[in-house]
């Protein structure tokens, strides 16, 4: 599609919104197919060294009290993911860049990877690191990495970020990821502040020109005392637009997993089988213990904080029936775009 055509679709109204949901979830199936993937989440550490004007677990958010799981734990919750039929988990964390989390870290995924023989996909969410760090991770048994540019444009970039924050390094590590051989996943918030509609559809376009293989983009939703809250934002809007970016990213890019997002829910009770519905392709249930949900809070009203892990996934799985998926015990979900780019690579 062109800019334009994509500037239409997110600015369709009426029926037509239903339209495109309806071309997105059928975009899904042909390319594919029904089966949904469940990744659970672990969220291992809400301690971070950044200070994103937006989130919850900012370094200035003196008031949260931090945790960090240990590498025991860590492993227990990725042991109890694949003998539960997981295929893939993905560790997530505030971003470091210590020695001690870098290391801690490498120990939970070699192990994960020995004692589940390999079997178990592991993403990692833990930010912008070194080309080493990155390094360390893959041949520890990382698979996939997941980091939301959270906005194509440098000039929003700047205004959603502290002036140390720099949009250049980001975009780096995502070519550095690339290069080394992880399965790329990147998103953005939707409905942010000061952001227009062209800002979105280049998201798409840069997608697009990244050729990555997994999208994870939910709604802007703020969280109160954070320094952007202040701006405000509206629910509504920013649900709807999250779900037609769905819509057409699938559209666009046709054969890349796609989340329906935590944030989704957040704004509506049946906001991931919209996702799913509207075109996405792929489900975290939250196995984080609940002694730590509480403490992760990234967005006011985030969902689900008081299920353990094994309700999280039950609940999950009657959704995606409701939406019209089918679930996929075991299956790692490897995106069909990555073993694609992959080949295509081999011959160029
Ligand atoms: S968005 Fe990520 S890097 Fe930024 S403050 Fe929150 S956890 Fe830290």
């Amino acid at each position: 599609m062109t800019r334009a055509e994509i500037i239409a679709l997110l600015n369709l109204q009426g029926d037509k919104i239903a339209e495109l949901y309806k071309y997105g979830c059928e975009a899904r199936i042909k390319h594919v197919g029904k089966k949904v993937y469940l990744r659970g989440i672990v969220e291992l550490s809400n301690i971070c060294a950044k200070n994103c004007l937006y989130c919850g677990i900012r370094r200035d958010n003196a008031a949260l009290p931090r945790y960090e799981m240990s590498v025991e734990e860590i492993i227990q919750a990725a042991l109890w993911a694949h003998e539960s039929g997981y295929g893939s988990i993905v560790l997530q964390s505030g971003e470091r860049t210590d020695e001690k989390f870098i290391s801690l870290i490498e120990s939970a995924l070699s192990a994960i990877s020995k004692q589940t023989e390999g079997k178990l996909a592991v993403t990692l969410s833990l930010g912008e690191q070194t080309r080493a760090t990155y390094k360390r991770w893959l041949a520890a048994g990382a698979r996939r990495y997941l980091l939301r540019i959270e906005t194509s444009d440098p000039q929003l970039y700047g205004k959603l970020h502290p002036s140390d924050h720099s949009f250049d390094f980001r975009l780096e590590c995502l070519h550095t990821l690339k290069e080394l051989g992880y399965q790329l996943g990147t998103g953005v918030m939707i409905g942010l502040p000061y952001q227009t509609i062209e800002q979105l559809a280049d998201d798409i376009l840069f997608f697009k020109k990244m050729d990555v293989d997994m999208i994870g983009m939910g709604p802007y939703i703020a969280y109160d005392g954070a320094p952007l809250a202040e701006l405000g934002y509206d629910k509504e809007r920013n649900l709807e637009l999250a779900l037609k970016m769905i819509a057409i990213a699938r559209l666009e890019l046709l054969d890349v997993n796609i989340a329906a997002t935590t944030a989704l829910q957040a704004l509506h009770p049946e906001g991931r089988e919209l996702g799913i519905k509207a075109g996405a392709n792929v489900v975290m249930p939250n196995m984080t213990d609940v002694k730590y949900r509480q403490l992760y809070k990234l967005y006011d009203g985030k969902p689900c904080l008081d299920e353990n892990a094994e309700q999280c996934r039950g609940c999950l799985e009657r959704r995606i029936i409701s939406a019209g998926g089918e679930i996929a015990p075991g299956d790692p979900g490897d995106p069909l775009h990555f073993r694609r780019r992959i080949q295509r690579n081999k011959y160029l």
